[in-house]
């Protein structure tokens, strides 16, 4: 069996390590960035909770890799108040050291994004672990993604603006400024907003506090929930893992533990078709209903009187897995957030 894992970020990664335990499998990873260029484009914010247990199944110690220990984070209302919420196992880690171990002694070919075709002539099974890109799955319609730019900087010592997490909401919840501290006084710092307003608010903050800025990059992050990302696969050989398929939390923009737990899906289904599809559908049933919920805010179509039973389930799932999301979740929090 030859399997193609295309796109080396925490799915790719994740997929590398597991898959090439199987001495029946060969294993070949692609990634289309250069060895020494390879990045993690994200904020690195994560859930040492659930990142603990995954990170120990690929034989890596999660706590090696933390960067910042979160306790408050403070999330501005834009003159509407402050709300403070208390963590309990978010943290912010070394996501490119952790890929780059989880796939350390496995086969990858840097600076290569292959055609299609090429390797459905070398390969058994292609793996689309290729994020928001999606290049070997059909194209979506009417999908919803949200642009984001962001900066890892250093301040001088003493000279943080904030000691700890920090986020400041946008109206209508359009988007978000974050302020992830990553230890040794460096952060990133970022925005993502569905009415682009990110770079203006990020221009803005790095006016304010001085810092040297050390890389600056930007994407968009998808969604567009799995439900909606349909098919997985091509009906060939190409099936899709992680953020390709939406696996990220649309009320946060969260896609690490998600895609992780998506590769991990596919690991226990990757010969049944149907099942791995059905599982995914079952494991983010949820995100669905999240992000109805945020289109309703954006758009200005939130009725509480009609959309308040989501809601309510929105707060009881996210308050009954306040492991799951590193942070406790109280109702007023939630309402004063989402301006309701
Ligand atoms: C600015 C920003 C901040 C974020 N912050 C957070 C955060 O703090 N916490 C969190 O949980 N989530 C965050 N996310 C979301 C999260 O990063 C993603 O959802 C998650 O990384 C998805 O993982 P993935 O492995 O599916 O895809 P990705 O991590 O996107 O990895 C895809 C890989 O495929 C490669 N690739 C793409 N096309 C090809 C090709 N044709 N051939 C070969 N290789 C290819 C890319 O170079 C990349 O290495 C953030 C996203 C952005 C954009």
């Amino acid at each position: 069996m030859k399997i193609a894992v295309v796109g080396i970020g925490v799915a790719g990664a994740y997929l590398m390590n597991r898959l090439s335990d199987d001495h029946n499998t060969h294993v070949v990873g692609f990634e289309r960035m250069q060895k020494d260029e390879h990045d993690a484009v994200c904020a690195w914010a994560t859930c040492e909770n659930v990142m603990a247990g995954l990170t120990k199944t690929c034989g890596l110690n999660f706590d090696d890799y933390v960067l910042h220990n979160g306790q408050h984070m403070q999330v501005d209302l834009e003159g509407k108040g402050t709300v403070d919420i208390r963590l309990k196992g978010m943290v912010s880690y070394d996501k490119l050291r952790l890929i780059q171990d989880m796939t350390r002694g496995t086969e990858i070919k840097f600076g290569r994004a292959p055609r299609k075709d090429e390797l459905e002539s070398d390969f058994d099974i292609i793996i689309d672990s290729t994020g928001f890109h999606r290049n070997y799955l059909p194209r979506l319609g009417n999908e919803t993604w949200i642009p984001c730019v962001q900066y890892k900087v250093r301040y001088h010592p003493g000279k943080e603006p904030f000691g700890d997490f920090y986020l400041r909401a946008f109206p209508s919840m359009s988007g978000y400024f974050w302020y992830f501290p990553l230890g040794n006084g460096q952060v990133h710092i970022g925005a993502g907003d569905f009415l682009k307003s990110h770079n203006h608010f990020v221009d803005e903050f790095l006016n304010k506090y001085d810092c040297e800025v050390i890389k600056k990059v930007g994407r968009p992050v998808r969604l567009t929930p799995p439900e909606n990302c349909e098919p997985f696969t091509d009906g060939r050989k190409s099936i899709g893992a992680g953020e390709s398929i939406g696996t990220v939390y649309p009320l946060l923009g969260e896609g690490i533990i998600p895609s992780t737990w998506c590769a991990e899906l596919l690991v226990q289904n990757l010969h049944d078709m149907t099942a791995y599809r059905q599982a995914v559908l079952e494991k983010f049933k949820i995100y669905s209903l999240v992000f109805k919920f945020i289109k309703l805010k954006i758009t200005g179509r939130f009725n509480m009187i009609k959309h308040g039973i989501d809601m309510l389930k929105l707060y009881r799932h996210m308050k009954s897995e306040e492991e799951r999301y590193g942070m406790n979740v109280k109702m007023s929090d939630m309402l004063k957030v989402s301006q309701i």
